[in-house]
């Protein structure tokens, strides 16, 4: 799960990170009104979307005055802000973050990840920060400085320093680091983080160091013991078909393809994409039904996978154990009268109940394509494709 720049800001300010002033607007009155309340003479406006780049999106500017504030706040309200790191439909921008602007002597960058090789948080930074990690492993790999962090016995500050002197930092600038990463490494763990990262962290002219920008992003499987960050939950910036799917209990993830899934249970789904690339195609989406899908979770999934415009095929593949063959044959031929289908429908079933399930699938007289191996259904699914374009 992801939050906001600010509510990052937040969160790692309490830990005590320094960061820069500033307020959260909702109109472009408001965010005029922030900044008077700020004071000074110069602030940047940040559209507040979950999501990095968006300064080169057009998404961040600094301003020198109220009206330069309001007219640019005006352009970005209810935009969709695309970025390098969205889709094309990119992320509806309806909160700014106004700041106190900071002046820049050196952009740092600082993460903290989970690296599941060393089973270890893993710190990454560079001297040379301000652009995308990805960039910067790319044009600059040397600058980067890794460390890895033993949760029992977390960030010593022994590690710290060592790592504000790979880092170049002098002086004060090496206490202030130190209180920064261990600031952030307890944060990140306090809070069941799976990254945190501070791009860029600043040397202001004065050479104290900011975090100008924080992101975070928490595990979703440790939402039910962090209330406080689950709160933090902004759907405008979700993908409505997943936490639609998410809210019945399904797990939804949308592709790009024109073959719609219904699977149980994750290794199938991915076994089953694999299949179907194999066989030439490409999917739309895939629902994971879970365990003891119910007829009418059947039909949720087919409404679910065919809210997907460009879904012209839907292939169910169901290997039963918990589930039975025979409730999510009466779920598809449910669904295909409830919601009159017309588009084909390739089912493969497997597993407990699976000659019952097979049964009503074959006897309901609609044009179900019934198969018995994945790969049958996978080849039936991709060959269901052009008689259905031409
Ligand atoms: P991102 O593009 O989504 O990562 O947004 P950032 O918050 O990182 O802002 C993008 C860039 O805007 C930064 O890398 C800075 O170069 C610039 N920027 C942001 N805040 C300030 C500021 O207070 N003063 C100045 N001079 N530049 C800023
Ligand atoms: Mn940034």
């Amino acid at each position: 799960m992801d939050i906001h720049e600010y509510q990052a800001k937040e969160i790692l300010a309490r830990f005590g990170v320094p960061v820069p002033r500033g307020g959260l607007a909702y109109s472009p009155e408001q965010a005029g009104y922030r900044a008077r309340e700020l004071g000074g003479s110069a602030w940047v406006v940040k559209a507040q979307v979950h999501s990095g780049g968006r300064g080169a999106a057009g998404g961040v500017k600094l301003c020198r005055d109220e009206h330069e504030i309001a007219a640019f706040a005006a352009t970005l309200f209810g935009k969709q802000l695309v970025t390098r790191q969205t889709d094309a439909n990119g992320k509806g921008v309806y909160r700014l973050w106004v700041e106190a602007a900071s002046d820049i002597a050196q952009e740092l960058y600082l993460g903290f990840v989970l690296d599941r090789k060393s089973e270890r948080i893993m710190i990454v930074a560079s001297a040379q920060g301000g652009i995308d990690i990805e960039e910067l492993a790319e044009t600059n790999p040397d600058s980067l400085v890794r460390m890895t962090i033993d949760p029992a016995t977390g960030l010593a500050e022994f590690q710290a320093r060592e790592l504000a002197f790979r880092l170049g930092l002098k002086g004060g600038q090496i206490a202030q680091m130190v209180t920064i990463l261990r600031a952030c490494y307890r944060a990140y763990r306090d809070l069941d983080a799976v990254m945190v990262e501070v791009n860029p962290l600043v040397v202001k002219g004065n050479g104290d160091l900011v975090a100008l920008d924080a992101k975070m992003s928490f595990d979703t499987n440790a939402m039910f013991r962090q209330a406080a960050v689950a709160e933090l939950r902004d759907r405008s910036q979700e993908d409505p078909r997943e936490s639609t799917a998410g809210d019945h209990g399904l797990a939804y993830v949308g592709l790009t393809g024109d073959i719609g899934c219904i699977i149980n249970g994750a290794g199938l789904a991915m076994a089953t994409m694999d299949m179907i690339h194999l066989a030439g195609g490409e999917p739309a989406n895939f629902l994971d039904i879970g365990g003891g899908a119910s007829p009418e979770r059947v039909v949720r999934a087919f409404q679910t996978v065919l809210a997907d415009r460009n879904v012209g095929v839907v292939l169910v593949n169901i290997f039963a154990g918990i589930n039975r063959c025979d409730w999510v044959a009466d779920g598809v031929v449910t669904a295909y009268r409830q919601l009159e289908l017309t588009l084909p429908v390739v089912v493969r079933l497997a597993g407990t109940n699976v000659e019952a399930g097979r049964r009503i699938i074959e006897q309901s007289g609609l044009p179900l394509i019934s198969v018995g191996t994945l790969a049958d259904a996978a080849a039936a699914a991709v060959a269901a494709r052009p008689a259905l374009a031409a």
